[in-house]
């Protein structure tokens, strides 16, 4: 059922909960991170180490839920714009908020990862980890990544638990992307200046059954973010 462009329907992700002793559902990419040849686990003898305040109880601390919102499409399609839009709503109604960028986590944190397969495997993996954090903090995380492989966006589910993750496809058709081109990104992958660049000779894989689909070729960003808050709303998250 689609309401106010919002897929309302919660997924079947039995399939996920079970991917956890089975690695079929993983990309190439993953396999070999698996694998070691990337995020090799080099540390042995570590035991997790408890603490004493809950999740649970810093979420009643700040009167609200901690989750993530994971805006995810092309380049231009207006994840960036959504997330800092949505942010200000929410902000504005007392929710305690940060945004995870695609760009600018690429400035810090993962700016030892460039746009092979592997590398963006290698880039969701640790903002699905770094998201987690801001979780268990009691905090809502909105994520801003073209995160093109499902795979590597059902592995940032299943590490933040279906229950507080909120996948968000900003969909928006290539022409009206490539109009837009905030950055000159796509002018710049036509003339082959850019490698890889989603949508020109790179695959985005459309989410299967995202629990928001907004078509922000047609939807204002005021529209998109209202479907964003009534979501939030009617599925108890605030
Ligand atoms: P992304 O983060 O997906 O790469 P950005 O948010 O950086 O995309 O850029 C999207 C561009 O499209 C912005 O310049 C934004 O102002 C523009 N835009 C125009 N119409 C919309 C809309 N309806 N929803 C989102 N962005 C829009």
């Amino acid at each position: 059922m689609i309401f106010f462009g919002v897929n309302v329907y919660k997924v079947d992700r039995v399939n996920i909960k079970s991917s956890k002793l089975n690695r079929s559902w993983m990309t190439k990419p993953q396999k070999l991170l698996k694998e070691g040849n990337m995020t090799e686990k080099k540390a042995t003898h570590i035991y997790w180490h408890n603490g004493v305040i809950t999740r649970n109880e810093r979420e009643r601390l700040k009167g609200h839920r901690g989750f993530t919102i994971w805006f995810t499409g092309l380049s231009a399609s207006g994840k960036s714009t959504l997330a800092v839009a949505t942010e200000v709503a929410l902000h504005e109604r007392g929710i305690h908020t940060y945004i995870l960028d695609g760009d600018n986590i690429r400035h810090g944190l993962n700016n030892n990862l460039g746009f092979s397969p592997e590398d963006r495997t290698e880039n969701i993996r640790r903002i699905s980890e770094v998201a987690k954090l801001f979780t268990d903090c009691g905090i809502v995380n909105l994520t801003a990544f073209i995160s093109p492989y499902i795979n590597d966006r059902l592995f940032a589910r299943r590490i933040s638990g279906d229950d507080s993750f909120i996948e968000v496809f900003v969909d928006c058709a290539l022409e009206v992307c490539e109009k837009r081109d905030p950055k000159g990104s796509y002018k710049k992958a036509r003339e082959g200046i850019i490698k890889e660049f989603t949508g020109i000779n790179a695959p985005y894989e459309n989410p299967v059954n995202p629990e928001i689909h907004l078509r922000t070729d047609q939807l204002s960003v005021q529209e998109s973010v209202q479907s964003i808050i009534s979501y939030l709303g009617q599925h108890n998250y605030i």
